[in-house]
């Protein structure tokens, strides 16, 4: 008999009443006896996992001012602006010395989407995701953030994750373990 058959008796309106009914009330009770996944935040921190895309924060020491992660940027919210400074020789007839100082170092919050790039092409670990994500404004034009913002965003990254055992050493480990060449023998 299909769906729409009924038996001598069945009412056209309760046909299906009943088993619909008794389904309805076993989800009720399936439903009740499982805990509850609200989170009550604010009173309560949600237990965010350890990747959490949150925000950027700046290791400002290690930014050399290359501009590769602005240039990489698809949507352009990362400005940084530099300038040279010499350094003197450090040994009697040596060469003087160029190197980069960081002026500025924004990201428009606005504009970002998330996408890591930045933090991926970034060759001197300066850029991590923090988890922390309560930096909401009223105004959109407050979502600029300047490198000292980025900055006091750092002690919230969390520690990278252990090595897998079975991995090679890292390339700096791998470098220092090598034994030392030996110069070749000369001949006689
Ligand atoms: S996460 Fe993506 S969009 Fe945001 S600043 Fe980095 S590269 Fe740009
Ligand atoms: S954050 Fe990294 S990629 Fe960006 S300018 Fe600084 S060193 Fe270069």
């Amino acid at each position: 008999m299909t769906d729409h058959q009924h038996s001598p008796g069945d009412s056209p309106k309760t046909n299906g009443f009943i088993p619909g009914l008794i389904k309805g009330l076993a989800t009720t009770a399936r439903t009740l006896a499982t805990p509850s996944h609200t989170a009550e935040y604010p009173d309560v921190q949600p237990h965010l996992p350890p990747r959490t895309r949150g925000v950027i924060a700046l290791l400002e020491e290690n930014c050399t001012s290359c501009m590769l992660c602005a240039r990489e940027c698809p949507d352009w919210c990362i400005y940084i602006d530099s300038h040279k400074e010499t350094l003197p020789a450090t040994t009697e007839g040596g060469r003087e010395r160029q190197r980069n100082v960081l002026d500025r170092f924004a990201i428009d919050f606005s504009l970002c989407m998330y996408c890591g790039i930045c933090i991926e092409v970034c060759p001197f670990d300066a850029l991590h995701w923090s988890p922390e994500f309560e930096y909401a404004e009223l105004n959109i034009l407050d979502l600029l953030h300047e490198k000292d913002r980025l900055g006091e965003w750092m002690p919230t990254v969390p520690a990278p994750s252990a090595l897998d055992p079975r991995s090679a050493d890292p390339q700096e480990v791998a470098a220092a373990n090598k034994p030392p060449r030996t110069a070749p023998e000369r001949r006689q």
